[in-house]
């Protein structure tokens, strides 16, 4: 049998990554779909591992080539793609796909796939707590994160277009109702 496809989005600093980690150790046989971007990495990031980081032309090549299930230019000039060739070899290895794309991404993998994926939308508890995570977690300019915090007002409306929404105030309960919608959605017929 195919594996299914949990999709997991939020705006940037909600805890997606910290949510998909833990996921990804608790016996639920899922395996991470790793994402094309044109980003630079991130110290400590992994090509093929995090992402498949590429050029701007190498992106655009994979789009003409038809590879992307989906793709979007997330910020100014940075685009992130879901390969389709990714997803494919999960599912067909009897795997569950677990992705973490940004919400316009999510909802139309959800529009794809239907009854075979949950989209999961990770909220923060507020505005002021994402920039306080961003800014804690260090790992972009202070430019980048305000282009992130800017963007997050408008992606917060498309909560309501996901199967599930989670709070992430305190993580350990956000962590254990992730984990509970995840094997119940995967246990299902
Ligand atoms: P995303 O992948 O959505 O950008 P991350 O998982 O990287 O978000 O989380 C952003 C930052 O916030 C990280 O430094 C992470 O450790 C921290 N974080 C995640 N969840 C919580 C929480 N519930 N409370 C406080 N900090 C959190
Ligand atoms: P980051 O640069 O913080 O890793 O990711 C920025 C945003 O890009 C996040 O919202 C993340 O979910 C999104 N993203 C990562 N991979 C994909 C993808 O394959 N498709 C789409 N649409 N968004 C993605």
């Amino acid at each position: 049998m195919k594996g299914k496809l949990i999709i997991i989005s939020a705006p940037s600093g909600s805890g997606k990554t910290t949510i998909v980690n833990h996921l990804l150790h608790q016996g639920l046989n899922l395996n991470f779909s790793v994402s094309a971007t044109s980003r630079k990495p991130r110290p400590g990031e992994e090509n093929g591992k995090n992402y498949y980081f590429l050029t701007r032309e190498e992106f655009q090549k994979k789009i003409n080539n038809d590879e992307f299930l989906e793709w979007e230019e997330v910020y100014k000039g940075i685009c992130y793609g879901t390969l389709k060739s990714e997803v494919d070899k999960i599912r067909e290895s009897g795997k569950n796909v677990i992705m973490d794309v940004d919400v316009v991404g999510g909802v139309n993998i959800k529009k794809i796939y239907g009854k075979e994926a949950l989209s999961i939308f990770v909220k923060p508890p507020s505005l002021t707590a994402l920039k306080e995570r961003l800014q804690k977690r260090s790992t972009e300019t202070p430019a980048k994160i305000k282009m992130r915090i800017d963007k997050a007002a408008e992606e917060l409306l498309f909560a309501g277009k996901f199967d599930a929404v989670i709070i992430n105030d305190n993580l350990q309960i956000a962590l254990n109702e992730a984990e509970k919608l995840v094997s119940d959605f995967i246990s299902r017929h």
